[in-house]
């Protein structure tokens, strides 16, 4: 913008003129400017999703990336409004909010991460450099040999590549001899999936935390999406895991970008010196804004707050209530399960009925809910439908129920 432009452009801002000294908040400019005439009708508001041609989607599946995460609660979005018109300090907002989460996790310490992924990078960072400045600036290429992070072979999975990008290597180990077997003065760290395959002579949760501390190793456990119960917010760290990480745009509601990383202080302190805001290091390309710290801490208070029992009779009470109007279709059965977690655990429906009464596959009707307006993103295979509903906002409910009896109607 030219000067002239800029000054033009500042006259024409209503209060800009008596600001200095004023005392008034500059951020009154923020504000679009009011409307003159209290019976003006009121503009209708800016639509973003129309504006760039975005389908806006009813998630009636589950906290997915792709269809980003959660909705944020109010008190986040009030969280990220009344805090955008400050600067503040990084490094001092990321202690302060990771002391108050660490006290209202009853843990010693904790941050707030891009996410659980980046809290993986970070965790595994922290226990390759620890506060070594001279490693911190060269992760992941230290000199030497690779670094070594055991994980159980049943827990390998798709997020293990956060660890691997530190340089580490994984180590996969069966069964508790061999994992006490593994070790070597390489290792680094133990990471256990919570919800990973429980199939293969598992190890439990506290002989891993044993057989790691038995080798002086930092063991790490991923329970991203293992929120409700509330109560596993607490759990790990009381068993013994060194470090804890879970997302907080998947039930807890934060920002979708943000995660969560607490335990032990030093290796707070050491993941702390390889993220932002500090220049060099291997997590500044994982930053996360000062809104979404204050968010994030804003929905972990309000999730910790809630009534969870009656969340969860609210949901039962939602399953029943569109169970009946999917029922209301000849052989349409329709049940609600509750998946036994430890990811994802919380009611949703099974729909399945009788292809010759009603002459359209799962696929087809979950094809027509996408492509329908509104679109509505639904799970399921060939065998029946997997309706989500503990996303829906209220106002969604019925509308779900009745598109998705109208499409199984339509194949009467
Ligand atoms: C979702 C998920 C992640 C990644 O979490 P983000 O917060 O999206 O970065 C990692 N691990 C598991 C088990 C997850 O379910």
């Amino acid at each position: 913008m030219k000067r002239r432009e800029l000054v033009k452009g500042l006259a024409a801002l209503p209060l800009a003129g008596g600001l200095i000294g004023s005392g008034l908040s500059v951020f009154a400019a923020d504000k679009p400017a009011a409307k003159s005439k209290s019976l003006e009708p009121t503009e209708p508001k800016r639509d973003f999703f129309k504006e760039l041609g975005v389908t806006p989607v009813i998630n009636a599946a589950a906290t997915m990336t792709f269809l980003s995460g959660s909705l944020m609660l109010p008190e986040v979005m009030d969280a990220i409004n009344s805090t955008s018109h400050h600067f503040a300090n990084m490094y001092e907002l990321q202690d302060k909010v990771g002391a108050k989460i660490a006290e209202m996790l009853h843990v010693e310490a904790a941050m707030v991460t891009s996410g659980a992924a980046c809290a993986l990078l970070l965790g595994t960072a922290a226990c390759i450099t620890g506060t070594d400045k001279e490693k911190i600036k060269t992760i992941p290429n230290l000199p030497g040999e690779r670094k070594e992070v055991i994980i159980q072979k049943s827990h390998r999975y798709l997020f293990d590549q956060a660890i691997t990008t530190t340089g580490a290597k994984l180590i996969e180990v069966t069964g508790k001899a061999e994992m006490d077997a593994a070790f070597n003065s390489n290792t680094v760290m133990a990471l256990f999936y919570n919800a990973g395959d429980v199939s293969s002579d598992p190890i439990s949760h506290e002989d891993f935390i044993a057989i790691a501390k038995k080798h002086n190793v930092p063991s790490f456990i991923d329970a991203a999406a293992d929120v409700p119960p509330v109560e596993n917010l607490f759990k790990f760290q009381k068993l013994g895991f060194d470090l804890v990480t879970f997302s907080g745009g998947k039930m807890i509601r934060g920002p979708q970008s943000a995660g969560l990383l607490f335990g032990r202080k030093d290796l707070i302190e050491a993941a702390k010196l390889n993220h932002s805001p500090n220049e060099a290091p291997i997590g500044r390309p994982m930053k996360v804004n000062k809104e979404e710290m204050f968010g994030m801490y804003a929905a972990l208070k309000a999730y910790l707050e809630r009534d969870h029992k009656k969340e969860w009779q609210d949901w039962l009470d939602r399953a029943a209530h569109m169970s009946k109007i999917f029922e209301t279709v000849a052989s349409v059965k329709a049940v609600t399960t509750i998946s036994k977690g430890p990811a994802n655990a919380f009611p949703g429906i099974s729909v399945t009925w009788d292809e010759t009464k009603v002459k359209v596959s799962p696929p087809q009707v979950i094809k027509a809910l996408k492509d329908g307006t509104p679109s509505i993103v639904v799970n399921g295979n060939n065998k029946g439908l997997n309706v989500g509903i503990v996303l829906l906002r209220p106002e969604e409910v019925d509308l779900v129920a009745n598109r998705i009896k109208e499409e199984l109607k339509k194949a009467v």
